[in-house]
C-alpha cells in the first residue's frame, strides 16, 4: 500500500452547486443544523487524471470517482499537524472535466476531484482563515491518501508483474503508472508553499454572508485550490 500527496493551487472558479445543495451535505456531517451564514465554504481541485511526471502515475476513472467518495467527511489540518484539532472538513467532492485544461495528447478536457470544504464562523481564527486563504496567503493544500497495485500503461500488467520501468519509452509510448485503487484518503492541509510545486492561488471567492448575496453574489464563486498529484511510496501498512 502507498501512500501519495499532493499540492495544490487554487485555480479559478467553475459553476457549483446551490447553496442548499452545499448546505445539505454539510448537514449531513453536522451534529445540529446548520444554516449558509454560519459557515465559509470553499472548494478545491485536489487531483487529475493527468499522468504525473515526477512519479509516473496516473489515476483511472475509478480513482477519481473513490477519492470523491473518501474524501467526504476528512479533514482539513494546518500543516500535517495531526496533533492539532481540525481547521476544516471536506463535506463534498465530484468529478468535473476541465475543458480549459486538454490533455495534452488526446485534446479531450482533463478529468478533476473537485472537493468542497467548510467551517465555523462563530470559531477563533475563522475569519483569519478565510481572509488568509482569500488573501492569496495561504496558498497551498496538501493531500495524502493511499493507493493499492498499480497498473502498466504499456501492458496493462499488475505493476510488479511485467519488467516496463516507468519513465522509459518503449515504441514511442512512455510508461507510466495506472492508479485503479484508492484505499483511503488520510488528510488534507493548508501548507506553506513547497519550493519543489509549481503550485500557487491565483483565483477568487465570494462568501455566504446576507450583505453579499443580496449583491447578488451566491456560493457560487469559490475559491479552488488545483492538486497536481505527487506520490511518495512509503512501507506498507
Ligand atoms: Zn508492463
Amino acid at each position: 500500500m502507498l501512500i501519495t500527496q499532493s499540492r495544490g493551487e487554487i485555480l479559478d472558479f467553475k459553476e457549483s452547486p446551490s447553496g442548499e445543495e452545499l448546505m445539505a451535505a454539510i448537514n449531513r456531517l453536522s451534529q445540529k443544523p446548520l444554516t449558509e451564514d454560519q459557515v465559509y465554504i470553499r472548494s478545491m481541485y485536489l487531483c487529475s487524471n493527468q499522468l504525473c511526471e515526477s512519479d509516473g502515475c496516473r489515476f483511472s476513472d475509478g480513482a477519481l470517482e473513490a477519492i470523491c467518495e473518501k474524501v467526504v467527511g476528512e479533514s482539513v489540518l494546518a500543516g500535517h499537524d495531526k496533533r492539532s484539532l481540525p481547521v476544516a472538513r471536506f463535506f463534498k467532492a465530484t468529478v468535473v472535466d476541465r475543458p480549459d485544461l486538454p490533455d495534452p495528447e488526446t485534446g479531450h478536457p482533463t478529468r478533476w476531484v473537485r472537493a468542497w470544504f467548510y467551517w465555523l464562523k462563530e470559531t477563533q481564527g475563522a475569519r483569519d482563515l478565510a481572509l488568509n486563504m482569500d488573501g492569496g496567503i495561504y496558498r497551498e493544500v496538501s493531500i495524502s491518501w493511499r493507493y493499492r497495485g498499480g497498473r502498466c500503461s504499456i501492458c496493462d500488467s499488475p505493476r510488479h508483474r511485467c519488467s516496463h520501468i516507468p519513465g522509459e519509452v518503449y515504441e514511442g509510448r512512455t510508461c507510466y503508472t495506472w492508479i485503479d485503487e484508492v484505499v483511503d484518503v488520510l488528510e488534507g492541509s493548508l501548507v506553506y508553499r513547497g519550493a519543489d510545486r509549481e503550485t500557487a492561488i491565483l483565483g477568487d471567492h465570494q462568501d455566504t454572508n446576507e450583505e453579499r448575496r443580496e449583491a447578488g453574489a451566491t456560493l457560487r464563486d469559490l475559491l479552488l485550490f488545483e492538486l497536481p498529484p505527487q506520490f511518495e511510496t512509503e512501507p506498507n501498512r
